[in-house]
């Protein structure tokens, strides 16, 4: 089989593989859909496993094949992995770690939170950008009928961060949420948001991205570039700020504007990986009474509610994708995602 490896410092090259065989208890996958995240760019820009290592994911600097969003058809069984359990041709997604498999954290489906040390395919171990991929079969989510491949791929990652963070700011409808950057996690919460019945604030730097958060629901847009987003976010809240913040670009800045920006007793959340922020603790957290949370993507169970619900409530998810590349385009891909001025991309088989 072909597969997309990350080589480090921007390089990517398809590679030939052998296809993989299933062992005990893992499945293969043939992929249809690998989406392309924002936190592969993390991996992609510098040298071969430095940001692994910057992440706490170990120092492995082996050439893996990239892609952490991988939705496709199951297309064989290892031994002890059963027929219900991995029917041949069901349509799946894969959340994508891998850990322990019987602590508390694996047996409720955080395998990503194992403190036995953790695989992260598409990042520590071979990922979705390739013809197949083989996984442990109890990293498999059915995907629901009513969602494309694609669909799927984005909410194995993104999508689905986005949704685990709204859950666990509690987010009610009547809400206020301000949701910074809209990038492929900010474009998901403003649709999701507003499903969700929040009244969406949109703050980004690009232009084309705001567009397309206007397309996705938001009442309101904040271009950070050209105005303050706090003192925005302010105005339009009759001075009071918001319920609650979102911050997806991991921007410093965003970071401290997200926690400034909701009321009191409001909820600020980050889901950006990596990088810092500086915050005044007194007045922009004890004397407002703020709970600020991080939030790190979502359960295999939070990632099957959330395709449920985007089934359920008629998102076309699939607006999101600006483009759609085949394999053997992967180095143009990224370079176009590297930009960070389009939406989001996703390869297709
Ligand atoms: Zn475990
Ligand atoms: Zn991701």
């Amino acid at each position: 089989m072909r597969g997309a490896v990350f080589l480090g410092n921007r390089k990517i090259e398809i590679r030939n593989f052998p296809d993989p065989a299933p062992g005990p208890g893992e499945v293969v996958i043939q992929m249809k859909a690998s989406g392309m995240c924002g936190s592969d760019l993390k991996f992609y820009r510098p040298p071969p496993g430095e940001a692994q290592k910057a992440l706490g994911l170990g120092g492995n600097a082996d050439p893996f094949i990239a892609g952490h969003e991988p939705c496709g058809v199951i297309a064989a069984r290892g031994p002890g992995v059963s027929e219900r359990e991995a029917p041949i041709g069901q349509r799946v997604m894969d959340h994508h770690y891998s850990g322990c498999g019987v602590c508390g954290h694996c047996r409720v489906g955080w395998s990503q939170l194992c403190r036995a040390g953790i695989t992260v395919y598409g990042v520590t171990a071979h990922g979705g950008h390739a013809e197949y991929f083989k996984v442990p079969a109890r990293t498999l989510v059915p995907l629901p009928d009513e969602l494309s491949f694609s669909e799927g791929a984005a909410v194995a990652c993104g999508t689905g961060t986005a949704f685990g963070a709204l859950r666990r700011m509690q987010i009610a409808g009547g809400h206020t949420l301000a949701v910074f950057g809209q990038g492929p996690v900010g474009l998901s919460a403003t649709v999701l948001g507003a499903k969700m019945g929040a009244r969406v604030i949109a703050i980004e730097t690009n232009p084309e991205r705001l567009a397309l958060a206007k397309q996705f629901g938001a009442d309101a847009l904040v271009d950070a570039s050209k105005d303050d987003a706090v003192q925005a976010i302010k105005e339009l809240t009759r001075g009071e700020g918001v319920d609650l913040a979102l911050e997806c670009s991991s921007a410093s800045a965003a970071r401290q504007a997200a926690v400034r920006a909701v009321k009191t007793w409001g909820t600020a959340c980050y889901v950006g990986e990596g990088g810092d922020v500086k915050l005044d603790v007194s007045p922009d957290l004890l004397r407002r009474q703020v709970t600020l949370i991080g939030s790190w993507t979502f359960s295999a169970m939070g990632m099957a509610d959330c395709a449920r619900f985007i089934a359920d409530a008629g998102i076309k998810l699939d607006r999101i994708f600006t483009h759609r590349w085949k394999l053997d385009q992967a180095d143009e891909a990224y370079r176009v995602f590297d930009a960070q001025s389009s939406g989001k991309g996703v390869i297709e088989f």
